[in-house]
């Protein structure tokens, strides 16, 4: 998701590109491996804002069953990035003290990738399911529930008649 803007960061306040992109990530950090969408770049008097719309595609584990699973994520990135080097003299740049937005290295290259992987953490849940009736996984034999429904529960007793069957069965004394 890298895309060189030395060209744009040459040009005047207010100019853009517009563009679309569809790629496979395979970047092991990501937890998106692939995003497509509309982009829009623009130059600001500090660097180059980004306004995206991607659909991303995560493969996560289920929390509960542990299947992987793929979810499918709607994204809007708007984040404004700062070039490290003025792109004219090749000098360093410094950003304003108060700088949360991300960087465009040396190189002027922008990568879209680290917005879209903090984007995509925001978005997915602490304890995805592969769906929401997930069963999960028994913890006695450990048979995926969802697939087969073993026994390991079916012959306990109600816990509420327990205190019940202690009644009718006596200690032998
Ligand atoms: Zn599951
Ligand atoms: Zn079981």
């Amino acid at each position: 998701m890298n895309y060189n803007v030395a060209q744009l960061l040459k040009e005047p306040i207010g100019s853009e590109r517009d563009f679309s992109i569809e790629e496979t990530i395979t970047d092991a950090e990501q937890p998106a491996n692939y995003a497509a969408g509309a982009v829009r770049m623009v130059r600001t008097h500090q660097g180059i804002w980004v306004q995206a719309d991607l659909t991303v595609t995560v493969a996560q584990d289920c929390s509960r069953c542990l299947a992987d699973f793929s979810r499918t994520l709607e994204l809007e990135l708007d984040e404004e990035y700062f070039p490290e080097v003025d792109v004219r003299t090749g000098h360093r740049l410094f950003p304003p003290d108060d700088w949360e937005g991300l960087y465009i290295g040396a190189d002027h290259i922008l990568d879209l990738a680290e917005a879209t992987r903090q984007s995509a953490l925001a978005t997915l849940p602490l304890k995805p399911l592969c769906k929401p009736d997930c069963v999960g996984i028994c913890d006695r034999c450990g048979a995926d529930r969802n697939l087969n429904d073993c026994d390991c529960y079916a012959a306990e007793i109600d816990p509420r008649w327990a205190a019940l069957r202690a009644l009718i069965v006596e200690p032998q004394t």
